[in-house]
């Protein structure tokens, strides 16, 4: 079986010039889970300094799109137009165990704090390095999963009060935790994109 590669492309603007120390942060919370549920092996692969990818101006789209859906519509164009011409310069053709994300610092779309974008029919999402769980959530999206509730875990160990948010979860109030896993509906999912 082909292994799934997380080709990952980190902005100039990344403060943390470290791969392993990204690697450590945002990849190895759900890469092992990704790895069981596909019997897969799993390869991140960083690339920086790439003009025409890593200097990919995403900061400008929201002078010109003030909505969440043309900003989006916007820069999914470009970005699959970018990413087209990397795999041809690199003779990659697409795949579906191919995935291509984008790291950036700070918020997509500052003013709709847009923390990530997933374009599933390209396999490439964007995800910022403010939050743990962000390149998580928005490959979960690649991958065919919607949203979840928040409350699906509960920290009975601990004696939590709080339920705990899966990956999927939206709108995690202040003091709830997060918990570095997929709910069961997103792994059969998952698991389902890879059979
Ligand atoms: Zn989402």
């Amino acid at each position: 079986m082909q292994p799934i590669n997380f080709y990952t492309f980190v902005h100039d603007t990344v403060a943390e010039k470290n791969d392993a120390q990204l690697e450590y942060l945002f990849f190895n919370i759900f890469t092992p889970e990704i790895a069981s549920l596909t019997r897969r092996r799993v390869n991140v692969i960083f690339t920086r300094d790439t003009p025409g990818i890593t200097d990919f101006n995403y900061r400008s789209y929201e002078k010109n799109y003030r909505t969440i859906d043309s900003f989006a519509e916007a820069i999914t164009a470009d970005i699959k137009t970018a990413v087209t011409a990397y795999m041809t310069e690199h003779q990659r053709t697409a795949k579906k165990t191919d995935v291509y994300i984008f790291l950036i610092d700070g918020h997509l779309m500052p003013s709709m704090l847009v923390e990530g974008l997933a374009i599933p029919e390209a396999n490439i999402a964007f995800a910022t390095t403010f939050g743990r769980t962000v390149v998580a959530h928005e490959v979960g999206h690649l991958f065919g999963a919607t949203h979840d509730d928040v409350a699906l875990y509960r920290d009975t160990e601990h004696n939590n009060p709080y339920h705990c948010a899966t990956f999927m979860a939206t709108d995690r109030p202040d003091g709830v935790c997060a918990i570095f896993g997929y709910s069961g509906e997103t792994r059969a999912i998952i698991t389902q994109h890879f059979k």
